[in-house]
């Protein structure tokens, strides 16, 4: 079987490309071992943690609601009608991708496929199928082979009671107490999911903050409210081994967690992702690792080899959902030719916690690093109308910007619904806005919007909705 361009991976990197690519008139195959299109994002990742994040809302804004004087019951959880609902919501967007691949004509094969040289893919089947062809040669294969959990030797353990983010999502029960080893994107996601349900959380995490990386500021109201609703938070502190008790996992801990060793009924272990790259074949082609195992690219997302180009979690990251969108169209484009490069100002990065934590382009933590010099401009929450009426006032939101041109950089966004407000700062920094261009930009009022252009305001001494003395 032979083809213009094979996608190798039906998660949102390769079927946004496949998809373009038929649009511009490509002949295109989609090789992915699922049985089911989506990838990580769709079928145990975005959509099933979001699904079951909305359930964590509702629960905490039912309980909210007693600071306004309308108490509920103590919810009635039925696990089983949960999980369909989550079920459901996968398989109407994986059958309306599966759709939407058949108006194209994109062919879809099921199979395990791995290189056999620049232009060869060699076909396994998956479930005792065997593929609809044993070999596929090509033209052009844009690889978007996602990526897989971080596995840590010490922590392996032969026992349904540890769970990587997959077996998480699966909602096999609500543990009285759940330990999660990770305080990043999923460690704090899941945990805020299964401690709304009812489980006692406790968070390890090795270095001496959540979210390592992400500007501080952003990060302390996430920390306080977690410390209310998690049973502890320990920092610096690492699990250096875990033993299976039958009727809870025993974890040890290094660092200053007392005690050294407690009980859990469930282990989530969220340490990181790695790209999905080895065991692929590639030594078969020209493609280059680099020491992570992330496939290395150019702006236009080739690899090495010229016949074959790379996007998503495998090609470096962010490792992100909308990242791999973009990067699949920016790969298609090149192919059939268009002056493209994948070089964005700001990819916007939104961890769904309450409160979520957005941001976009330069971080403060990033202009330290590069020695950069940036100011800053602020507006907390507090000062919101909107927020004091929601009852949420540790938000705050804080530009970045060149101090010379006032021109914005970057923006963090901490507070309720930060990551749909974040969508505004990645379109100001791309097109490359001053700081006058959002405080004369005309925000609904009441809305959390207002605080983007209100902190702008602020900078330029014109906010009306705050107070600063004048230097
Ligand atoms: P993937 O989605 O991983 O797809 C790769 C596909 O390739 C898979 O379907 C796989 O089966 C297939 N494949 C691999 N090897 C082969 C082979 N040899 N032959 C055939 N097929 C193969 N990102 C966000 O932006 N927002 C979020 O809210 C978010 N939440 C997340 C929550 C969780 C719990 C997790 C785990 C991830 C989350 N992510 C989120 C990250 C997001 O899922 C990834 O960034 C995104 O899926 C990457 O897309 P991709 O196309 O590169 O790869
Ligand atoms: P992560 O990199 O976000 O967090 C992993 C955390 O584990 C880090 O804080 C790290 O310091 C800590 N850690 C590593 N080893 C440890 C150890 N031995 N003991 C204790 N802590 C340890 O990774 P993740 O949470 O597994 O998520 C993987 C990736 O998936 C993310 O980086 C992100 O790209 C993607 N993701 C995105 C979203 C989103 O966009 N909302 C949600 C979930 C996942």
């Amino acid at each position: 079987m032979d083809t213009e361009l094979v996608v190798l991976g039906g998660g949102p990197g390769g079927y946004a490309a496949a998809f373009l690519a038929a649009d511009l008139g490509m002949k295109v195959v989609l090789v992915e071992q699922d049985a089911r299109l989506g990838g990580t994002c769709l079928l145990r990742g975005c959509i099933p943690s979001k699904a079951l994040l909305h359930v964590a809302k509702g629960m905490a804004e039912a309980e909210h609601l007693a600071d306004w004087g309308v108490r509920f019951d103590r919810p009635q959880i039925d696990l089983a009608t949960m999980r369909a609902r989550k079920a459901k919501v996968i398989d109407t967007l994986t059958s309306g991708l599966k759709q939407l691949a058949a108006k194209r004509k994109v062919e879809l094969i099921r199979a395990r496929a791995i290189f056999e040289s620049s232009q060869t893919l060699r076909l396994q089947g998956a479930d005792g199928q065997p593929p609809a062809a044993e070999r596929l040669t090509f033209q052009h294969c844009i690889l978007a082979s996602g990526s897989v959990p971080t596995r840590i030797p010490t922590l392996e353990l032969d026992s349904p009671r540890l769970m990587d983010s997959t077996a998480a999502l699966e909602l096999p029960d609500v543990p009285e107490s759940l330990l999660v080893v990770g305080g990043g994107y999923i460690g704090l996601e899941l945990g805020t999911v299964y401690a709304a349900l009812g489980s006692r959380v406790t968070v390890v995490e090795m270095t001496d903050g959540l979210l390592p990386g992400v500007d501080r500021d952003l990060v302390r109201p996430l920390h306080k409210r977690l410390e209310s609703r998690f049973s502890a938070i320990y920092l610096n502190t690492k699990v250096t081994a875990l033993k299976d008790l039958g009727d809870a996992v025993e974890a040890l801990f290094e660092g200053p967690a007392e005690p050294r060793t407690q009980r859990f009924s469930r282990v989530l272990v969220a340490v990181g992702r790695r790209p999905n790259s080895a065991e692929l074949g590639l030594e078969n082609t020209g493609v280059k690792l680099d020491a992570k195992g992330f496939v290395q690219v150019d702006a236009q997302r080739r690899t090495a080899d010229p016949h074959i180009l790379a996007i998503g979690d495998v090609a470096g990251e962010p490792m992100l959902a909308h990242k791999a969108t973009h990067e699949g169209k920016a790969a298609v484009e090149a192919l059939a030719g268009h002056p493209v490069a994948f070089r964005p100002r700001a990819v916007p990065a939104v961890v769904f916690t309450d409160p979520e934590i957005a941001w976009a382009g330069l971080t403060e933590t990033q202009a330290k690093q590069q020695g950069r010099k940036i100011d800053t401009a602020m507006f907390p929450w507090a000062a919101s109308g909107r927020a004091q009426a929601a009852g949420r006032t540790e938000g705050m939101t804080k530009w970045l910007f060149d101090p010379e041109s006032q021109r914005v950089l970057g923006c963090g966004i901490v507070g309720a619904g930060a990551g749909e407000l974040i969508a505004e700062a990645v379109l100001a920094i791309e097109l490359g806005c001053h700081l006058r261009d959002l405080a004369e930009t005309i925000h609904p009022h009441p809305t959390l919007s207002e605080s983007l252009g209100i902190a702008a305001e602020a900078a330029l001494g014109i906010a009306t909705d705050i107070f600063r003395p004048k230097r």
